[in-house]
């Protein structure tokens, strides 16, 4: 299998090259030539087995003959060991067809464990086979930071650095990084919001000298392993509710857009998939371009579920360029005319192939304590801030036949939004418990990319 750039000016790579690079050379992000397929038999035949084992057969269609089988599957079943849920991604039913899917067993307590706990194992692979080192940069909205810190601490062949928004975190999402004591790992509180840390991120990666230097690679979401590892809890939740022999929706809380991407591609490869229904926050650049089809940067507003404040999803240069039947130049020239800061007008055709799938819905912040209060009374359930997101949306908008609701954060990652909406703080798993009297480790730095690409070579000691 090979990747090809969503801005068409790049060769195309292998799956290891797309996983270590992680943005294409030319700007644009890595997807697979042709997506591949499996029948509804082969979909049926997952049913009822180890989620370490789905993970490993949907991997496999896209890496190829790259990585052999029998490591792809150790792999995987080393990577969800680190869960506390023999289920790894369990449901639970809300009401007679809405069924939440638990994302938050891993060591961070977020969805990101998911797929970070995966990339981990396979970068330790694919970089000791090729006796080389890397040098993350992360770019975190709160979660991401923690789960690559979490899955890449203490990692021989990886330095990371974790950037994240100063104040604009919550404790326990800055405590996941800042406790960690390891030598590879470096934190940054960058001044400046979330859209600021990836736009520094994106420079560097685009600085082929640093690239080449540090072995620059990246974990955002853009990485195209992340979005592989999170389709696969599309497949074991849609088996569990009857797919493929009936459809099931989502209802995903969305800021960058990965989440609700790996849905895209779990029904590219033949889920039969209802609805994915975006639920956004404040920030909803992503549930307005569904419902307008203009694609355009509003001012970002802080909210409870802070991991999804984001006005640049970035998964959606991916969406776009299916949509627009793979125009890399029509692609290449909307997104480069988006970071200079113009909108983007998604042409009536393509938006016409989005909302065939996609729907948006945004929520405010009173709608979202409403959620956590309803979720609590009604089902004795405690969600966090970003799930209750996608709950009230899907009230507000609901589906036909079975929904899940992706489950993107433990509560207790957010005592203080839970406890403000319910009345009762939510209990903390020892996880999380272990981290408060830990002293922190990090530094402040301007938000300045040349600053921070400093940082990185002096760390890296290029
Ligand atoms: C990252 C995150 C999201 C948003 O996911 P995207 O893939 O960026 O859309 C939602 N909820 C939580 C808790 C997160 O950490």
């Amino acid at each position: 299998m090979r990747y090809i750039s969503t801005r068409g000016a790049s060769p195309p790579v292998g799956f290891v090259d797309a996983v270590l690079a992680g943005l294409a050379p030319d700007g644009g992000l890595y997807v697979p030539e042709s997506w591949p397929q499996f029948s509804a038999g082969e979909i049926a035949r997952m049913a009822g087995r180890p989620y370490a084992e789905v993970a490993a057969a949907v991997l496999g269609r896209f890496a190829g003959d790259e990585i052999p089988e029998a490591d792809l599957l150790a792999m995987c079943r080393q990577a969800y060991a680190a869960f506390d849920h023999p289920a790894v991604v369990p449901l639970v039913q809300l009401a007679p067809d809405i069924f939440l899917a638990e994302l938050f067993h891993g060591p961070s307590l977020a969805f990101k464990d998911v797929a970070m706990q995966l990339l981990a194992g396979l970068s330790d692979f694919v970089l000791e086979r090729a006796g080389r080192t890397q040098t993350i940069l992360c770019a975190t909205s709160g979660d991401t930071g923690g789960a690559a810190v979490e899955a890449f601490r203490g990692r021989s062949n990886t330095r990371i650095v974790a950037m994240f928004p100063e104040g604009r975190i919550s404790e326990v999402q800055r405590r996941f990084m800042t406790t960690a004591t390891e030598d590879n790992v470096r934190c940054l509180a960058v001044a400046g919001d979330f859209d600021t840390c990836q736009a520094i991120l994106k420079t560097a990666l685009g600085d082929p000298v640093l690239q080449q230097a540090v072995g620059l690679s990246a974990v955002n979401s853009i990485n195209f392993a992340r979005i592989v590892a999170q389709s696969v809890y599309y497949f074991t939740t849609a088996l569990a509710l009857g797919a493929p022999h009936r459809p099931v929706s989502f209802a995903v809380p969305s800021g960058n857009f990965g989440d609700g991407f790996a849905g895209y591609v779990a029904y590219r490869m033949g889920l039969p998939i209802g609805r994915i229904l975006i639920a956004t926050n404040a920030n909803d650049i992503l549930a307005r371009t569904f419902r307008t089809g203009l694609y355009a940067r509003g001012t970002v507003a802080e909210t409870q579920s802070p991991a999804m404040d984001i006005q640049s999803a970035s998964n959606f240069e991916r969406l776009f360029f299916e949509s627009v039947d793979r125009d890399g130049p029509a692609t290449a020239e909307a997104f480069r005319g988006f970071a200079e800061g113009r909108s983007i007008s998604v042409p009536p055709q393509a938006l016409e192939a989005m909302t065939r799938l996609f729907a948006g819905e945004t929520t405010d912040e009173a709608a979202t304590s409403e959620a956590m209060r309803l979720a609590l009374s009604e089902t004795g359930e405690t969600v966090d801030p970003h799930t209750a997101v996608a709950l009230s949306a899907l009230r507000r908008s609901p589906g036909t036949g079975p929904t899940v609701v992706l489950a993107t954060a433990h509560p207790a990652k957010f005592p203080e939004a839970v406890l403000a909406a319910t009345g009762h703080a939510p209990s903390a798993p020892e996880r999380a418990q272990a981290l408060a009297g830990r002293p922190e480790r990090y530094e402040s730095i301007a938000a300045d990319a040349a600053l921070v690409s400093a940082y990185v070579r002096a760390f890296a000691g290029a």
